[in-house]
């Protein structure tokens, strides 16, 4: 699953013909200000980070000249909300409000039918309307072979109680935002607030947007949004690495070969009282460099207490991995000790590659079986109160 940024949602909004307003997105205060200029004043300057309550926050500021959007876009970039760091500012004409309200299209899998949500108490978190006024939301199931036809649009628009003038409005957005969301594989497309301007016009003030991951195959253009999602250190470097990593929050690293392994190494990791700090997959290649390379990953996470080197050998034989982990060893000094279970083709041999390197007992440690190798690298990462 993919979210993407408020900029790009809109972005993505907009090639389906849903009204948002023009503006550009700014990483500096100059970017900001040629941004604002391109829009139009006066403008919003907006924190672009993947969580809702942004204005609550100091994240979003009207600006009425150029040395306001430089105050504003100064403070907002750089800044910390709740935990995530505003690297970028989205700069728009700002727009009159006469009423916000709330559309989203979800997938409602238990129903395995598409849901509508429309409120015309918008602007605000839809999880609070729902919790103090549930009635003040039309939830509508759409049959996907049906699909969502005007006329159903426009029912929901009287149902939530929108205003007469509102309801052309509200009811062609919903349509292009349902196209949106099936035909660009949303999992969820949501607009908070959808406004009712001075003049009439309807037009998404917000967007949030997640895209289906399976479906990228079918989503070349999907690239642009990728390189702008938000990873930690680690991710980062394994995706420059080539690597299959995804961090968690655990203290025992892992390393496998083959997504179904790592995951079962997840799996009794837990049995056995510990927890992963990741989930790292270095495919069939486990030469000395990806191995250097894994090890180097797993190294820069700081809650790493033990390396549970979990390989079972197939295509790649055991005698390569054994090659790779004592070449990899050489090249990193690792914060933690590692635990290595080797198993398949060529086994033997690559065990025996590991003792001859002589790596001292309190930095590898190997051990015949998963379960055993497991309990091992847990007693490591949990310390004496482990019961080793
Ligand atoms: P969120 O709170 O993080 O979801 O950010 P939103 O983009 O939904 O904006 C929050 C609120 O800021 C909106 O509900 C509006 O009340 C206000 N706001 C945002 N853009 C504009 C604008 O162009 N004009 C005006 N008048 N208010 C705006
Ligand atoms: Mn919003």
């Amino acid at each position: 699953m993919l979210d993407l940024f408020e900029y790009q949602g809109k972005q993505y909004f907009a090639r389906f013909g849903i009204p948002v307003s023009p503006g550009g997105v700014a990483c500096t205060v100059d970017e900001a200000a040629a941004a604002a200029e391109q829009a139009g004043y006066p403008v919003v300057v907006k924190a672009q980070v993947q969580v809702g309550g942004r204005g609550k926050a100091g994240g979003i500021k009207l600006a009425n000249d150029a040395g306001e959007v430089r105050t504003h876009a100064g403070n907002i970039l750089g800044m910390d909300i709740k935990g995530h760091r505003v690297e970028r500012v989205w700069v728009e004409h700002a727009s009159d409000i006469d009423e916000e309200y709330y559309a989203s299209f979800t997938l409602d899998r238990a129903a395995k039918q598409h849901l509508l949500m429309l409120s015309a108490q918008g602007g605000v978190d839809i999880e609070d309307v729902a919790r103090t006024d549930p009635a003040a939301i039309v939830k509508l199931h759409i049959d996907p072979v049906d699909g969502f036809p005007e006329a159903t649009a426009r029912r929901a628009a009287v149902d939530a109680k929108l205003p007469a003038r509102a309801q052309d409005g509200v009811a062609a957005i919903l349509v292009q935002l349902y196209d949106c969301f099936t035909k660009g594989d949303c999992d969820l497309a949501e607009i908070n607030p959808l406004i009712l301007k001075p003049d009439g016009q309807v037009h998404a003030l917000d967007a949030k947007v997640s895209l289906d991951g399976n479906a990228a195959f079918r989503h070349p253009e999907w690239e642009e949004f990728g390189e702008t999602e938000v990873l930690d250190e680690r991710e980062r470097l394994a995706k420059e690495k080539d690597l299959q990593y995804i961090g968690l929050d655990g203290s025992v690293g892992i390393i496998a070969n083959g997504a179904g392994l790592a995951m079962s190494t997840l799996d009794v990791v837990n049995q056995v009282g510990g927890a992963a700090a990741n989930f790292l997959d270095i495919g069939g290649g486990a030469n000395a460099d990806v191995m250097a390379a894994a090890l180097d990953v797993i190294n820069h996470d700081e809650n790493v207490r033990s390396i549970f080197v979990n390989i079972f050998g197939g295509i790649t034989r055991g005698e390569e991995v054994a090659k790779g982990i004592v070449e990899g060893l050489s090249r990193v000094e690792l914060r933690a000790p590692i635990v290595i279970r080797l198993d398949g083709t060529n086994a033997e041999e690559g065990r025996q590659i590991i003792l001859d390197a002589g790596i001292p007992a309190d930095k590898l440690i190997t051990k015949p079986t998963m379960l055993e190798a497991a309990r091992e690298a847990v007693r490591l990462a949990n310390g004496s109160e482990g019961g080793g």
